[in-house]
């Protein structure tokens, strides 16, 4: 699927979340006092959404995060392929367990050198992180969608898919794509505009 696409649902799917969980506190629509501690919050959980909507696809050199890493991702496409560590359940438990280990090392070198952390560089970084782990998950499940379908269990190499029959899957960059990423967005805008009426 192409980076835009993944762009559009990661956020699109990133206002449902935040909706149901509230992750980065109270909704702005609605809110009665709009803090600036709670627009950071937003910013942050947004452009973290979206940067892990783009992250598997640092493994090919040809995609939108491919680009601008240059030869990190070239790199990592040579030695890796494309689809393999980055889209499946292994690349997202390994990540899910070095998060909190990086968030601590920060910590640690941080506070040797006499910076004491304030509680919500603590929170926000939980918030980047869930930001970055949701992203990632909304991508791969939209390269499910596409005919090559994903190795969620790589190493193994089965690629999984839906609709199971890849002859019903469509192929990166054709029209079912645009089709499927603006009928979801229209969707959710429906969903939040009927909330706001019934509200
Ligand atoms: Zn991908």
């Amino acid at each position: 699927m192409e980076g835009r696409s993944h762009l559009l649902i990661g956020l699109t799917a990133g206002v449902i979340l935040d909706s149901v969980v509230h992750l980065t506190g109270s909704p702005l629509l609605g809110a009665t006092g709009i803090t600036l501690g709670l627009i950071v919050n937003k910013a942050i959980y947004y452009t973290m959404v979206g940067f892990g909507a783009l992250l598997p696809d640092i493994d090919n050199a040809r995609s939108t995060l491919g680009h601008k890493l240059g030869w990190v991702s070239k790199e990592i496409q040579h030695l890796a392929g494309h689809r393999t560590l980055f889209h499946s359940l292994l690349g997202l438990a390994i990540g899910s367990l070095m998060a909190p280990g990086l968030e601590q090392l920060i910590t640690y070198l941080l506070a040797q050198r006499g910076y004491t952390l304030p509680a919500q560089f603590i929170s926000a970084s939980h918030l980047v992180f869930f930001a970055v782990l949701f992203g990632c998950i909304m991508h791969i499940a939209a390269d499910a969608m596409t005919e090559g379908g994903v190795p969620l269990l790589w190493p193994n190499r089965k690629r999984f898919g839906f609709p199971p029959n890849p002859h019903w899957r469509f192929r990166t960059g054709t029209w079912p794509e645009f089709v499927i990423v603006w009928s979801f967005m229209i969707l959710v805008g429906v969903g939040i505009y009927m909330s706001i009426i019934v509200v």
